[in-house]
């Protein structure tokens, strides 16, 4: 059967789209053209080389498996870049690029793992493949009140591993807020600075896998053998072990021995240990052993200074108002915080545009759409202001007329209920108010419904208007 590119590249889309979620489907594959198929090799049209380069960077192990997956073992990926966009006279001008991935520093092994890979006869251990993205590191890892400690206790595990009472170190947090980083980041000093060691990262679903296939192919002594080798082992989000009993059993095993032999020990989890469902307690009490050390959502300054840096190591300037903006804009979690920042710079290079606050707003009312999913602030200030038959304008200006405070507070009181957004960028976004004036509307919203039946009343209809956030 021959397989045209369209279809070989739908299916891979399909895949995709299931392992990198919408945003990034919607930014860095819907621009994607599949333009040949040939000796199974995959040409893909994409828009730039800034393009070309993110994918490589981010997005060549999915792109390698799902090629795999469609061609097969021999299959490959090629892409044609589109360098200038060409006019009605002359076609875009392209060039065509292999697919490796340039991020792989030469002192990284290859990523293909060997058939049977817990077979160590006689390797140095300290070159095995520590699963490490060479990103992650301390000086990556922006500093603040929301990280602190759980960063300086990483610090002091990577300089001395098993050595610190802080073994095992878990790392606990919401999604997104940099405990993947955290834990990399130490993997990766430690093999940096410290000559030698083996270190690994494993994720917990990846563990398992590991361990299951190891169950059904009798390769268990190889999978403990070569498990308990390791001089760090890092494990991430082990509330994924939660009801996987032999799984457990194993782990609880290799725990202990690294433990006693002072090796060193790093997990991460999506809760603290004692909100962690389905492990069993003689693996909690272990957990107990070492330090937890949680991550908080980011604070303002942290914000901005995450967006700074990143923005600098990817040499590109934006302007200290976008910085503002979206650092008051998006106060959830980091990952997101990048998704916008990615968002942003892709319009800017695919339209070719400055970076500025015009094409940061419109940026972000796309995503924060999906963000905030229905309520945002942006609709609460135009529902209340219809409401009141005031001006929006008028909700972020000074003016003090009764009926513009009334629905201005009224404002601040729904985006304080029905957003994530914090009092701060509340206030921001009511024409740079403080967040104590967010404080204060709040409880004056409060009393008036105590104290007024009616305005209660209309009060109760406008919810109606804010479907319930989901966080
Ligand atoms: P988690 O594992 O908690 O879900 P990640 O470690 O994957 O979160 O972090 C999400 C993104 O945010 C990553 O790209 C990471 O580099 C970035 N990030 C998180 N915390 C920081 C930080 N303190 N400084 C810089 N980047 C960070
Ligand atoms: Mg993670």
């Amino acid at each position: 059967m021959v397989k045209d590119c369209q279809s070989v590249w739908n299916n891979c889309l399909h895949s995709i789209k299931e392992g990198v979620g919408e945003q990034s489907y919607n930014t860095w594959f819907s621009p994607i053209d599949p333009i040949k198929l040939e000796n199974n090799v995959l040409t893909i049209q994409v828009p730039s080389q800034f393009f070309y380069e993110w994918l490589e960077e981010h997005y060549v192990h999915i792109l390698r498996k799902v090629i795999h997956q469609e061609l097969g073992p021999e299959g490959r990926l090629e892409y044609s870049v589109i360098v200038d966009k060409g006019n009605e006279k002359y076609k875009p001008f392209t060039i065509n690029l292999p697919n490796n991935n340039k991020s792989n520093k030469p002192k990284e092994q290859p990523r293909e793992e060997p058939l049977n890979p817990f077979v160590l006869n006689g390797v140095d251990l300290s070159q095995q493949n520590s699963q490490l993205n060479p990103n992650y590191t301390f000086d990556t890892f922006i500093e603040g009140d929301c990280n602190r400690l759980a960063r300086s206790a990483g610090y002091a595990v990577a300089k001395k591993p098993g050595i610190t009472s802080f073994n095992p170190l878990m790392i606990y947090g919401g999604v997104g807020l940099g405990k993947t980083h955290l834990v990399q980041a130490i993997g990766n000093e430690i093999k940096d600075t410290l000559n030698g060691k083996f270190v690994l990262y494993v994720s917990s679903e990846k563990f398992t896998n590991q361990f299951i296939d190891a169950l059904r192919n009798n390769k268990i002594q190889d999978f403990s053998n070569y498990y308990l080798h390791i001089d760090a082992l890092i494990i991430d989000d082990v509330q994924f072990l939660g009801g996987k009993e032999r799984t457990q059993e194993i782990f609880f095993h290799i725990f202990n021995h690294l433990h006693q032999n002072g090796k060193q020990i790093i997990m991460t989890s999506d809760r603290p240990p004692r909100d962690l469902k389905g492990l069993e307690d003689r693996l909690l009490s272990r957990f107990k052993w070492g330090l937890t050390a949680d991550l908080q959502q980011p604070d303002l300054e942290t914000r901005i200074a995450i967006i700074q840096n990143k923005m600098e190591s990817d040499g590109i300037h934006i302007p200290e108002d976008v910085i503002e903006y979206l650092a008051y804009s998006v106060d959830t979690n980091i990952r997101e915080l990048e998704g916008v920042l990615i968002s942003l710079i892709a319009h800017a290079s695919l339209n070719r545009k400055e970076i500025d606050l015009e094409l940061a707003k419109q940026t972000l009312k796309n995503i924060v759409h999906d963000i905030e999913s229905e309520v945002g602030i942006d609709f609460i200030q135009k529902t209340i202001a219809e409401h009141f038959a005031v001006k929006i304008d008028d909700l972020k200006a000074k003016t003090r007329k009764k009926e513009i405070v009334i629905a201005r507070q009224v404002s601040m009181f729904f985006c304080k209920e029905h957003t994530n957004h914090s009092l701060k960028s509340i206030g921001y976004h009511f024409g740079g108010r403080d967040h104590s004036t967010v404080i204060h509307a709040v409880q004056s919203v409060n009393d008036m419904m105590q104290v007024d039946k009616r305005f209660r009343e209309e009060m109760e209809e406008l919810k109606k208007r804010f479907k319930m956030k989901k966080v």
